[in-house]
Parts: structure tokens; C-alpha cells; sequence
């Protein structure tokens, strides 16, 4: 059998989808349209899924839940699998032994796709970045859809044929996970926005992670482009397993080709033109780790040909992104963030990078063997007060406190945001940057970001004279 699929070679032939969660289901959608045969599987029990049987049934797929029987591979041609899966499972190891070719929902998406892709990777920042990039292209007034990682799937995007019409543009955000299994994959351009160890527990190795992300540029020829940042060795280190033709951005000097900070103006430059982009403080949110995303985001849509005083314009319009050091308000002259997106040390080091000092942070949820210390200094330096939160509490405290720093100690979001508003003083900030993942306590970081968010207008409304509950 050729480990090559083709579009034309889809149709009859016998697919087995692993994942019966978003993307899983996006795959199915796509491969049913083609005509092929799905066969979706999911460890989970069948009622996790009674949601989807009316949508399962009229496509017509055949489906295993719960326990997984070996036999579900029975003729199967190609196995699709979903990014939530470690490489390793069992499933999987058994189509490498029967010599199935293993797909991510990118990779078929990508075989069915006829617009460009942008596509964005990197440790932090992905999400920012792509919807930076896509919103700069709609106000340029492109068609761009943006997907990927970002709630719609990639083969959901395909299939609403929302990038048929020409000079569409496909924007995804892609996780390492998604790289693991992409065979042709090509994007047009490729942004890595930074690579710092995190995920480890899942890739063992830095080096793994680094030949993970590296995976965006494998396919990638001369006539593509790929976006690294300048200011970081690791991300850098890409450059020699390119064929693209690589343009760099940086916050901390000038480069050859691509995007710059030249004292507090954003600048594009390629082959001695230079263009002004707009000045710092014209950047709408919060951080220099935006206005990374911003010298990237501006630098791909240049090579998509749109003139740097669209790109200028939708910076300053730009509106940010919700659980992303999300302004939420501002009660007795102390504005309140929430940045529950924030499921690592290094986005946590960005948040408080991102304001002078006086910060009232609260941090904190599910535990994993983290390198604390390694923040002291900088709380030290810029948090007025720390408020403590879930499972790994007793780990940052112990890194963290100091004759000066005390940390309060609480048990739910609502204590949290009670305790900051005790304490805050005109000219503070109340931050929610966790640096953990919320599993802890919430079903997600979306949960924990809104949990936080609704106990902050509930001290508004009460500011107000509005109800108390
Ligand atoms: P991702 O999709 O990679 O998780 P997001 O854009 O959702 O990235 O941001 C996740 C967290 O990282 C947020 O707390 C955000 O403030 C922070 N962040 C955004 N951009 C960057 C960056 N370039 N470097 C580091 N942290 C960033």
C-alpha cells in the first residue's frame, strides 16, 4: 500500500478516525463528503457522545466506543487521529505494526484545501498571533478563515467551503501535537513565535519539542516563507532546517528581513525599505510579548502583500483576545485583568513583565513539577501582593514568599477576588495569571477566565449600587 494519500485516492477507501471530539469529528465530516468509509473510535463510553448519534447516523459511520477491540482496524486503509492522543497509545502502535499510515485532521484538511495557509506555532502567543494575522487580513479585506487549534477545525473549515472563492487565505493555529502526523503539509507561511520548555511531561525532551515545532517547516520549498523570533536561540535554530525563505522579527534589535522594535516604533523592513508600522504605545494591548506577536502577525500579512498602512490600522484596532490579559474592569481606579490563559511560568513571567509593579496577582491551580524559583525575582520585584489559589499553592508560596511578600492563601475564586479588593489601593492592578493549568478546579482555562470575570462585575454592580446576590 503507498503511504501517500491524494485527494483523488480518498473515495472508497476504508478510514479509521481516532477521537471522537472536535476534530475527530471534523475529519469524519470531510472524509464522509469525499466518500471514503469512517470508521470513529473513542475510549470514552458511548453516552459522552449521545449528542452526536442523529449527526453520526445520517453520515453513515460505523462507531466503537469505550473499549477498543484490535479488530476495529479490519480493513482500514488510513488511520486519522486526533491531537489529544499521545503518539505512544496503544491504537496506535498497533496501526505502525500493521503498517497503517497514521494522518492528523491538518494533514487531510491540508489535501483538500486550495486556499494558502498561515500557519501558527510556538509555545505561547498562537493564538494571539493567528488572530492577529486574521484580522489584519479581513481588514485588509481578504477572505481569511481562521481555525486550526482555535475552535474550528481545520476539515470544518473545508468542508463549509468558506475558502473556495479565490484569494482566500486559511490562518491556523497548530499545536506540536498536530505536527506529530502531518505527511505533506505545506503552509505558506510559517510563524514560530517562540519554543520554550513546556509540554515537557509529553515530549520527554526539549529536543523532541524543538524537532516537533520544526515539523510546520518540512514540507516548506523556496516559495514559502517561514517567521522566526530573533531573540530566541532555540526558535532561531529552525533556520537550518528550512527551505523556506525565512524572514525574523525582534523586540531587541534591527534585522535583515521582517519586523523590528527601533526604539519605540514598530518597524518592516526587507532588502534596505524600511516602513513604519506605528508607534508602541499605539499597540491596544498590554506587553511586550504582544507587540512580539504584532511584529510577526504584520510581517506574514506583508508577504501576503497588504500595504503596512492596513497592517498599522489593524493593529491600533486591534481588540485582544478574551482570558489573554483581558482588561475587565477597573473599580475604585485599580483595573482588573484576567489572563487565566496563562498555564505556564513563562506566560505568567509575561503578564508581570507587563505591568510596572503593584501588582496584586493571583496565581495558582492544578500542580506540575515546575521550576518556581526561577520567578522569584521578578514577583519579588513587581507583586504588591500575591493571593494563592488550588493545588499548587504550598509550591509557589514556599518559592515565592519573602519578609515582604506574604502570600494570602484562599480556597475559591470568589476569596480570591473578595481578598484583592480588600487590599487594592489606587494606582494597583489585580492580575489572574495563574502559571498552572485550571484542571484543578475548573473544566477548563475558559471556565476558571469566566469564573474570575463574573466575581469582578459582581464588585462592580455592588460599586455601582446594583444587585448583591
Ligand atoms: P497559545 O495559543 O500559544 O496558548 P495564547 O495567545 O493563547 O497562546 O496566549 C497564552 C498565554 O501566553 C497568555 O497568558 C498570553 O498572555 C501569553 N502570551 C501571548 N503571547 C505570548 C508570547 N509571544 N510570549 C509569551 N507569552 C505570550
Amino acid at each position: 500500500m503507498s503511504n501517500n494519500l491524494a485527494p483523488g485516492k480518498v473515495r472508497g477507501k476504508r478510514f479509521l478516525v481516532f477521537g471522537a471530539a472536535r476534530s475527530g469529528m471534523a475529519a469524519t465530516r470531510l472524509l464522509r463528503r469525499e466518500q471514503a468509509d469512517v470508521v470513529l473510535v473513542d475510549e470514552k463510553p458511548a453516552k459522552t457522545f449521545s449528542n452526536l448519534a442523529q449527526e453520526l447516523n445520517s453520515l453513515g459511520v460505523e462507531t466503537y466506543f469505550g473499549s477498543i477491540s484490535p479488530r476495529v482496524f479490519e480493513n482500514v486503509q488510513y488511520v486519522v487521529v486526533s491531537p489529544g492522543i499521545p503518539a505512544d497509545h496503544a491504537l496506535l502502535r498497533k496501526a505502525h505494526e500493521l503498517g497503517i499510515p497514521i494522518l492528523s485532521e491538518i494533514e487531510l484538511g491540508f489535501l483538500f484545501s486550495a486556499a494558502p495557509i498561515v500557519a501558527v506555532t510556538g509555545t505561547n502567543g498562537k493564538t494571539t498571533t493567528a488572530t492577529m494575522v486574521a484580522g489584519i487580513l479581513s481588514s485588509a479585506g481578504r477572505n481569511a478563515a481562521l481555525g486550526g487549534n482555535i475552535g474550528r477545525p481545520f476539515c470544518d473549515i473545508i468542508v463549509s467551503g468558506e475558502v473556495d472563492r479565490r484569494g482566500s487565505i486559511c490562518v491556523l493555529e497548530i499545536s506540536s501535537f498536530q505536527l506529530e502526523h502531518i505527511r505533506s503539509f505545506r503552509p505558506y507561511i510559517a510563524i514560530v513565535i517562540n519554543i520554550r520548555p513546556d509540554h515537557l511531561d509529553r515530549h520527554r525532551a526539549l529536543e523532541n519539542y524543538v524537532e516537533s515545532k520544526a515539523r510546520i517547516t518540512k514540507n516548506q520549498r523556496s516559495d514559502n516563507f517561514l517567521i522566526l523570533n530573533a531573540d530566541d536561540p532555540t526558535c532561531m535554530s529552525l533556520k537550518s532546517k528550512t527551505q523556506a525563505s525565512v524572514f525574523t522579527f525582534s523586540t531587541r534589535r534591527e534585522v535583515e528581513r521582517g519586523a523590528f522594535l527601533r526604539e519605540d516604533k514598530l518597524m518592516l523592513t526587507c532588502r534596505g525599505h524600511e516602513h513604519f508600522l506605528c508607534r508602541r504605545d499605539e499597540v491596544p494591548v498590554p506587553g511586550l510579548h504582544n507587540v512580539e506577536n504584532f511584529l510577526a502577525s504584520a510581517c506574514a500579512a506583508w508577504l501576503m502583500d497588504i500595504e503596512p498602512n492596513v497592517v498599522a490600522e489593524a493593529i491600533r484596532n486591534f481588540k485582544g483576545v478574551e482570558h489573554r490579559i483581558e482588561f475587565v474592569a477597573e473599580i475604585d481606579g485599580v483595573p482588573y485583568y484576567n489572563d487565566s490563559k496563562a498555564t505556564n511560568l513563562d506566560s505568567l513571567e509575561k503578564a508581570l513583565l507587563s505591568f510596572p509593579a503593584r501588582v496584586i496577582l493571583i496565581a495558582g491551580g492544578q500542580y506540575k513539577h515546575n521550576n518556581y524559583d526561577a520567578l522569584r525575582p521578578l514577583v519579588g520585584e513587581r507583586v504588591k501582593h500575591l493571593i494563592l489559589l488550588g493545588e499548587a499553592k504550598p509550591h509557589m508560596k514556599e518559592a515565592w514568599s519573602s519578609d515582604v511578600l506574604q502570600p494570602l492563601e484562599v480556597e475559591t475564586m470568589a476569596d480570591a477576588v473578595a481578598r484583592a479588593r480588600e487590599i487594592a489601593r489606587r494606582g494597583d492592578v489585580v492580575l489572574l495569571s495563574p502559571g498552572c493549568k485550571s484542571f484543578d478546579q475548573y473544566a477548563n482555562f475558559e471556565e476558571r477566565g469566566k469564573d474570575f470575570k463574573a466575581r469582578v462585575r459582581q464588585l462592580l454592580q455592588v460599586q455601582n449600587g446594583g444587585p448583591t446576590q
